[in-house]
């Protein structure tokens, strides 16, 4: 089975001869030829046996949140979200969703804030 990076902007497929895996204090991973993102591993091997690594399933799909405050003709700000989340079916495949207006608040940060919140509660509700 190849392994597949698990950035969602990249999800390259890489045959086993293509990455270079290693050993860090973290334990096994290996880091994608394309966008340098590093990759758990994990060894599936027998007690004994040689090391046999295998990426582990992850129980949420791999995701990017991009929270942003756009400033409004009045001085205050929208919040602003982009979620890519990978799809289910391993793959380069990958769903943007966007929102253009959130909420409006007086702070950038808040607005950041605002947004950020509303993105764990999605990505909680579909995992
Ligand atoms: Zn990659």
């Amino acid at each position: 089975m190849p392994f597949i990076c698990e950035n969602v902007e990249c999800r390259a497929v890489l045959a086993r001869g293509q990455v270079r895996s290693s050993y860090e204090d973290d334990g096994w991973c290996f880091y994608c030829p394309d966008c340098k993102v590093r990759n758990e591993l994990k060894d599936i091997s027998a007690p004994g046996s040689p090391v046999e690594l295998a990426q582990p399933e992850k129980s949420v799909l791999p995701h990017k949140v991009i929270a942003t405050a756009r400033p409004l003709d009045d001085g205050r700000y929208a919040a602003q979200l982009r979620v890519q989340r990978a799809l289910g079916v391993r793959g380069t495949y990958a769903v943007e969703e966007h929102w253009e207006q959130l909420g409006v608040f007086l702070d950038a940060q808040e607005a950041i804030a605002h947004a950020k919140s509303f993105a764990t509660d999605l990505l909680e509700r579909k995992a």
